[in-house]
């Protein structure tokens, strides 16, 4: 199961992931936003990071919604309150538990994606982090009604929830590409946003994989 400590790992991975692919996700912003969206995020985690030590990592709602309000008064932006309010929104959600297994990490996570798309009013389509972060839950609530077969890799169905859920978040990041963003500055380009893949999808993905490759 997942507990504090994974989710600090997985922090302080997602840390390292941000500022390795800050030039990517700038040039995906410089294309339909502001060009600030890579230094957004290393910005973030890496604040959430250095101030991991000061969290409650035996209670992991405790430690996300931790982790959630860091994110809110350093990243900025747009994307600064929602991946707060995912953050802390699943934090909520898991109060109180020393680790997540996959069904309570998929009601967790789906809790952070409804506290997204109530904050940001996107819906699945609109070109933004909700096309990566919702397949991303379906993955993992198809994955506790469908777990893998046996006789696949040895995974944990955590594990393989976990692998499905990156694998959906970046198959709905690379499916923004066509899309006429409906939210967000990309949105002021009209049909000139599409043919370019959305920042913070792309962002969210990272996020996924940097979770999938985290918990052991
Ligand atoms: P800003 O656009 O303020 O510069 P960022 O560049 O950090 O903020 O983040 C841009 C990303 O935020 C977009 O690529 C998109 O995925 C996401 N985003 C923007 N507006 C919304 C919204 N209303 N709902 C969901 N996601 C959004
Ligand atoms: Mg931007
Ligand atoms: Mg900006």
């Amino acid at each position: 199961a997942l507990s504090g400590a994974h989710i600090a790992a997985w922090i302080e991975r997602a840390a390292d992931v941000m500022e390795r692919e800050k030039a990517l996700l700038t040039e995906l912003d410089a294309a339909i936003g502001d060009s600030d969206h890579g230094v957004n995020m290393a910005r973030g985690f890496t604040a959430v990071r250095s101030r991991l030590g000061g969290l409650d990592h035996g209670d992991v709602g405790a430690l996300l919604k931790g982790v959630g309000m860091i994110l809110l008064s350093t990243v900025g932006g747009a994307s600064g309150p929602l991946y707060g309010t995912l953050f802390r929104d699943a934090g909520q959600r898991a109060a109180g538990a020393a680790a997540l297994d996959l069904a309570a990490l998929a009601g967790c996570l789906e809790a952070g994606l409804d506290g997204v798309k109530r904050r940001g009013k996107a819906s699945p389509g609109d070109k933004t982090m909700v096309d990566a972060l919702s397949p991303a839950v379906d993955a993992l609530k198809a994955a506790l009604s469908a777990p893998a077969p046996t006789g696949g890799p040895a995974r944990s169905p955590l594990m393989d929830g976990l692998a499905r859920a990156a694998e959906a978040a970046q198959a709905g990041a690379l499916a923004t590409v066509p899309l006429i963003a409906r939210k967000g500055r990309a949105s002021y380009l009209g049909e000139r946003s599409a043919g370019h893949q959305d920042p913070g999808a792309t962002s969210c993905s990272l996020l996924l994989r940097s979770l999938a490759a985290t918990a052991g």
